[in-house]
């Protein structure tokens, strides 16, 4: 439902049509309550990404097929996205692990789609559905307490009244400023550059995602990941507290390292770039925040859930979405959205998202250094059946949430029998 004058009063405003945005909008719609979806772009619109969608990104999409029917086909058919049949992660001395999904027990899709098509797809399920009003070119310039709601004022000047207001408006969230809960902290904050290119070489007729973990910018790396049509994205991200140790600008670091990388430089030797080099920060999930107040709830990089090690973030964003939306019907079935009720919410999010994300934090620290992804990678290449384990347990759903209690490796290891 797209219309051209606003509703006085809605139960929800979600700000932000990003995967978190869509998410929790779904999530209302599911239950028939209304809300208002805004956003500042027209979409298709293009996102600063990596634009990898791991196998947790395709399960949701294939979740959302019940509020949003034929997502999934429509995402399969998509000819926008190219499967990934694996991750290489490469040390600074180029030691070199591949990890191939089809290793898994049992099928993992994961793909790269640029997410000009990506998130313009996830939009497009919301236009047709009876509850969500979803309106684009829409930015949230102020926000006000009012009569226990809020009153939103777009930049354009228009004025929405709502009871819960969801923030899901990426990195910069205003609804997090104005609500004087925004907090960068450098230390669990990236920044990060990406280029889109053609021309790259590759050395398998299906290309793996490859992270390139470069000496200047660990526990960052820079990353080639293949695209339909002969094009990559390339970029690089590096821990913003540490910015201040490189003697140039990590633009540079990265146009450099393509020139002369011992690997990458003559697989870039005839490459083109498409376009300038972008920049934008990746907010992360290594510490725990307030994910929600009186009235609100912060999902998605609003709330800081990318993953520390690796920069994804659109899984995250879409299950912090579909819990936000979820917690929202709550509210207003049980008419609590006192800052105590929604509480829950930030409970529920970490509670199925810390495992993983404090998991990263600790493999981030690891691989601080070279000598000791040098060690690691080296352990691996040594041990064949060793890496074939950690294959298999690394592509293991339950390893995610389960990887910080003993029992898991106990059963991995077929010392203990009942589930851990
Ligand atoms: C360089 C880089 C590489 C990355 N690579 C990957 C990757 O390969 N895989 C992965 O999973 N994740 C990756 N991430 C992280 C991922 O991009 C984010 O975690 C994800 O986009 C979060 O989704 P979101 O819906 O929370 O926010 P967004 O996708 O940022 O969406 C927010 C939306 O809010 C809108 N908005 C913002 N301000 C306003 C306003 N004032 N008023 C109205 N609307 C507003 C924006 O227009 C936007 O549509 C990368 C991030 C970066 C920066």
């Amino acid at each position: 439902m797209t219309s051209a004058v606003l509703s006085a009063r809605v139960p929800v405003a979600i700000v932000g049509a990003g995967p978190a945005g869509v998410a929790a909008a779904l999530a209302i719609e599911r239950a028939g309550l209304s809300c208002l979806l805004l956003d500042k772009a027209r979409f298709p619109r293009d996102k600063i990404c990596g634009d990898a969608l791991s196998p947790d990104v395709v399960h949701q999409i294939d979740d959302l097929e019940s509020i949003a029917p034929g997502i999934g086909a429509r995402f399969r058919a998509s000819r926008a996205k190219i499967e990934m049949p694996g991750l290489r992660v490469v040390s600074p001395t180029g030691k070199v692990f591949d990890m191939e999904l089809r290793h898994a027990r049992r099928r993992l899709e994961g793909y790269v789609m640029p997410r000009l098509e990506f998130d313009a797809l996830l939009v497009d399920s919301v236009r047709g559905a009876r509850n969500i009003e979803l309106r684009e070119n829409w930015t949230l310039s102020t926000v006000e307490r009012e009569d226990g709601g809020w009153l939103l004022r777009s930049a354009e000047g228009e004025e929405v009244r709502c009871t819960l207001l969801i923030g899901a408006d990426g990195v910069h969230s205003v609804v997090a400023k104005k609500l004087g809960v925004y907090e960068l902290d450098r230390r669990h904050h990236c920044a990060a550059m990406r280029v889109y290119c053609e021309g790259v070489e590759w050395d398998r007729p299906e290309p793996l995602i490859e992270l390139h973990f470069i000496r200047d910018v660990l526990p960052g790396y820079l990353w080639v990941f293949p695209l339909p049509g002969g094009r990559a994205n390339v970029g690089i991200g590096m821990r913003s507290d540490q910015l201040s140790q490189l003697d140039k600008p990590l633009r540079q670091v990265l146009e450099e390292t393509l020139r002369n990388h011992p690997q990458l430089g003559p697989r870039f030797a005839k490459a083109r770039m498409l376009e300038s080099i972008k920049g934008m920060g990746i907010p992360l999930g290594s510490k725990k925040r307030r994910l929600s107040g009186a009235g609100y709830l912060l999902c998605g990089d609003a709330a800081s859930l990318v993953d520390p090690l690796t920069g994804e973030g659109i899984g995250n964003a879409l299950r912090s979405g579909t819990y936000a939306g979820e917690q929202a019907v709550r509210a207003f079935r049980t008419g609590k959205v006192g800052a105590s009720d929604l509480l829950d919410y930030d409970r529920r999010v970490y509670g199925v998202l810390w495992g993983e994300l404090r998991l990263s934090a600790l493999v981030q620290q690891w691989f601080a250094s070279t000598r000791r992804i040098d060690a690691l990678l080296g352990l691996f290449e040594r041990n064949p059946r060793f890496r074939r384990w950690l294959d298999r347990m690394l592509l293991d759903d339950s390893y995610m949430t389960h990887w910080n209690r003993p029992r898991y490796y106990l059963r991995k290891l077929g010392l203990l029998k009942t589930a851990g």
